[in-house]
């Protein structure tokens, strides 16, 4: 039961805890329905606490206690006090130490939500992050206590033969009724989030990594016995992540094993857990048939997310959880380099960066728009946004632009030492930025508490006279006092070579970094004999909106000229973008469509030269996603942006066909099993001209198609070719989906996909499709992966069939987060999102998504999660 207005938490009430816990020892009895728990904890009152008040309060949920001791001596139920959240005994012992032992019993079983010890396929195990400990037992479940665990794991043979937990293995043994037992024990204090125990019939994959300091690793990941043969690609990305963060951060891993789990249901994509990281299979396993070049990079970039997590957030952990993104911008943006690293920087950079604009910013620009550290929450759950994730991660990029690669190393290198072993804030992170490199970053420090996206206008005027070109940049935000914005620049003369850039006295460079630290400034660029084009914000140097009144020529031409990789991608996209805006128009007003020609031979120069990065050559030729263009106007018309953004495409293959085939037929080759970078870019380059393709319709096409379908040896091949022939006229399409499937049911990732393709089709019969791939009998509400395949992807991903003007996409988008609400109110509040955003919409649909809204708020027993997200977006 829920109170009907759950409480909020705010972060300038955070208070120091009362009590200290040293040290934790586990016994847990596994059983499905039944598990024992007995809690050991040897704690203090905290000598860093003033409070009054002397009551122990320790949370916990859904949990049957059995007995508490206090110093071995039982306590009566006069002693405690205890509600369906809390334990809370009046009376502790005021001396040094003293010990408490609770024994519980959990159900499991019963766990829907997935939060705290659940079972998955038959496999225990836990999620403990942000609260989930507190429904294994009752503790102080918050980040800033840190103790040691030893756990003793016991279970039956044959259902559990392998028992893990974190730490190293340190004792294990036989017991009657055909038991066993494991004692685990991790030598580095943990705030209890970090917790976790895995127990199953899992195989094992095994390796080693040596350190830099000589130490051997044992490294092992654990899968049910079919997925054996996919954990190759996530072993070899493990040694690299270890690799890179020795050679890049210094960073060493502490422990002498390292143990990765891959589990079918998992809320998140993957968690940090000391030495014991439990992974969503998404994210562990691939071979060339069953997944993407796509998965591969996730797979590649989430293992190394989670191994950067052992410092930080493991090693150094947050305070509370308003300081969420202290661990996760930081990881993020580690990651991000990570990939940059062992891939291609530009490509990586694009992609992030789509990421960020097209969804972040809305969330930004959103009701539910907060900090990077928010300031009060009703359910932490709903604050894993990408405000922190990944937002947090370009603030922390700002500073590496800002201090330099070896200033921020430095930096990095004073928080690691002063901090470790500590449960530190964001600002701490700052501060060891600032004193390392001896420099002020009070006013950067304003980014952690502004919201929404700032905005900068940008005016130029060049004087031919002087030489001088004068750029006068202007920002906006709801910060009181200005940012500081380092706004990366460069100049391109009319040849397309490189102006140097003389600010004032300065030295001429290439490149500058311009420090935006006022709400208007003016730069004055010197000794200029031509007037130079402007490629402004370099690499996205700062998460913000630029305007620039910029004409669609110069835009053409740095598409074709710009040395910044990011920019270059960014000129084709604006001008792709203002073409579409203008047809959008033409769509309302009931005019007729022509394609400006500027666009067919921007993209006709692109592809007459030779590129060496075919990644990146095909994002070139990408144009700008529905919902990026979504995020640009004033009130969103799905129809319009999906009408002229097909209009575009269709024409650009219609005049660019010859073009497009023949970089098809050149680049066709069969590679499965190659995950170079020049494979991969081959695969990419095709598939975007198969795609162009199939936008002419003809039986050429089609049978281009359906050919690649049937005899691709690898996932890219196989569904960039499903998806082509499911989202036009092909003939086969039925046919296909139902070979598809066969081939491979026994996938559950795989078959994921064919239900993400399915529900993420534009066609018109999407909707009947959606509704009947409910009823599949491989469909099923508990499994989130499929819940985000099949509901997620529709409502998330599709905007013209889910936002369709009936509003048949938003009831049944309410039905379903009504039906997950006691299921899985974390995997239901995701699923609220695309109902909140409103306000962007057209009259007509805003009532219906509201009355959807509404209808949510009726539900019996809502969730905090489902609640904060509904309420907040109804306000
Ligand atoms: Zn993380």
């Amino acid at each position: 039961m829920r109170n009907p207005s759950p409480q909020t938490i705010y972060l300038k009430e955070y208070r120091v805890p009362d009590y200290l816990i040293h040290s934790v020892e586990l016994n847990i009895v596994l059983d499905e329905e039944n598990t024992r728990v007995v809690s050991k904890l040897t704690m203090e009152r905290n000598p860093d606490c003033d409070s009054e008040n002397i009551a122990l309060d320790l949370v916990g949920e859904q949990l049957e206690l059995v007995s508490i001791a206090l110093d071995g001596k039982a306590l009566g139920d006069k002693n405690y006090t205890l509600s369906p959240e809390s334990l809370t005994i009046a009376q502790p012992p005021q001396k040094q130490v003293f010990m408490l032992a609770i024994e519980n019993s959990i159900n499991p079983k019963a766990n829907t939500a997935l939060e705290g010890l659940y079972l998955s396929n038959g496999m225990l195990c836990t999620q403990c992050e942000a609260e989930g400990f507190r429904k294994i037992t009752y503790y102080l479940d918050r980040p800033d206590v840190m103790a040691k665990f030893t756990t003793t794991l016991i279970g039956d043979k044959d259902k559990y033969p392998v028992l893990l937990s974190n730490g190293n293995k340190v004792a294990t043994g036989e017991l009657k009724n055909n038991r066993h037992w494991v004692t685990w024990e991790d030598p580095f204090a943990k705030p209890c989030y970090l917790f976790a125990l895995v127990a199953g019939q899992l195989e094992i994959i095994e390796d080693k990594f040596t350190t830099l300091s000589e130490r051997e690793i044992d490294l092992q990941i654990f899968v049910e016995a079919h997925d054996k043969d996919k954990c190759g690609h996530a072993m070899k990305s493990l040694k690299d992540a270890m690799t890179w963060d020795e050679k890049v951060y210094g960073r060493e891993y502490d422990l002498d094993l390292y143990m990765i789990v891959a589990v079918s249901h998992f809320n998140m994509g993957a968690m940090e857990n000391k030495g014991l990281n439990v992974f969503n299979t998404k994210f562990v396993l691939a071979s060339p048939d069953t997944a993407s070049d796509h998965d591969y990079e996730n797979i590649g970039g989430v293992i190394a997310h989670e191994y950067f997590h052992n410092w930080t957030g493991n090693r150094i952990t947050c305070r509370d959880w308003f300081q969420l993104s202290l661990k996760e911008g930081f990881t993020v943006f580690r990651d991000q380099e990570f990939t940059a690293d062992h891939t291609s920087r530009g490509v990586k950079r694009i992609e992030d960066v789509d990421l960020l604009r097209t969804r972040q910013f809305a969330e930004d620009a959103g009701p539910l728009s907060h900090p990077i550290r928010p300031e009060a929450y009703i359910e932490i759950n709903n604050f894993y946004t990408l405000t922190v994730y990944e937002k947090g991660a370009e603030v922390v990029r700002m500073l590496h632009t800002l201090l330099g690669a070896e200033g921020f190393r430095t930096g990095s290198d004073l928080y690691f030492q002063r901090h470790d072993g500590q449960a530190v804030t964001c600002d701490d992170f700052v501060n060891a930025m600032a004193a390392a490199n001896d420099v002020d970053l009070s006013q950067f420090k304003r980014w952690y508490s502004q919201a929404g996206t700032p905005v900068i206008n940008a005016s130029q005027h060049y004087d031919e006279a002087s030489q001088t070109l004068t750029l006068v940049l202007e920002q906006q935000s709801s910060s009181p006092e200005p940012l500081q914005i380092p706004v990366k620049t460069g100049l391109v003369n009319k040849d397309g070579s490189v102006a140097s850039i003389r600010l004032d006295d300065e030295a001429a460079a290439n490149e500058i970094t311009l420090q935006l630290t006022e709400d208007k400034q003016s730069f004055v660029f010197k000794d200029l004999p031509q007037k130079p084009v402007v490629s402004l914000l370099r690499g996205f140097s700062a998460p913000v909106k630029l305007n620039m009144s910029q004409s669609l020529e110069e835009l053409a031409f740095l598409l074709s000229y710009d040395s910044d990789p990011f920019n270059r991608w960014e000129a084709g996209q604006k001008l792709a973008s203002e073409i579409i805006f203008s047809l959008i128009e033409d769509i309302q007003q009931g005019r007729s469509l022509t394609l400006n020609p500027i666009l067919i031979e921007a993209f006709d120069n692109v592809l007459a030269q030779d590129w060496d990065d075919l990644s990146y050559f095909s994002l070139l030729l990408a144009l700008p996603d529905e919902g990026y263009l979504a995020e640009q106007m004033k009130v969103v018309d799905v129809d319009a942006i999906h009408e002229a953004r097909e209009y575009v495409k269709t024409k650009l293959a219609d005049n660019l066909q010859l073009h497009f085939s023949s970089l098809y037929q050149s680049h066709h080759k069969d590679e499965s099993g190659c995950f170079g970078k020049d494979a991969i870019g081959r695969r990419r380059i095709k598939n975007t001209c198969l795609s162009y393709l199939s936008k002419l319709e003809t039986q050429e096409n089609h049978h281009l198609a359906q050919t690649q379908f049937q005899d691709a040896g690898n996932m890219t091949d196989q569904i960039a070719a499903l998806n082509v022939i499911l989202n036009s006229g092909h003939p086969a399409k039925a046919e296909s989906l139902e070979s598809f499937y066969q081939q491979w049911q026994d996938e559950a990732l795989v078959i994921d996909k064919w239900f993400g393709l399915q529900a993420c089709s534009p066609m018109p019969d999407t909707f009947a499709r959606v509704q009947a791939l409910m009823q599949h009998p491989a469909f099923d509400l508990k499994t989130p992966n499929r819940v985000r395949s099949l509901i997620g992807a529709f409502s998330q991903s599709n905007p013209v069939r889910y936002h369709a003007a009936n509003g048949e996409g938003y009831q049944f988008l309410a039905d379903q987060v009504i039906a997950l609400n006691e299921l899985n109110p974390q995997v239901a509040s995701r699923m609220v999102t695309p109902l909140t955003g409103w306000r962007r919409f057209d009259e007509a649909r805003q009532d219906l998504m509201k009355a959807q809204l509404e209808r949510i708020m009726q539900t019996e027993n809502i969730s905090k999660d489902v609640y904060e997200l509904a309420s907040k977006s109804l306000a």
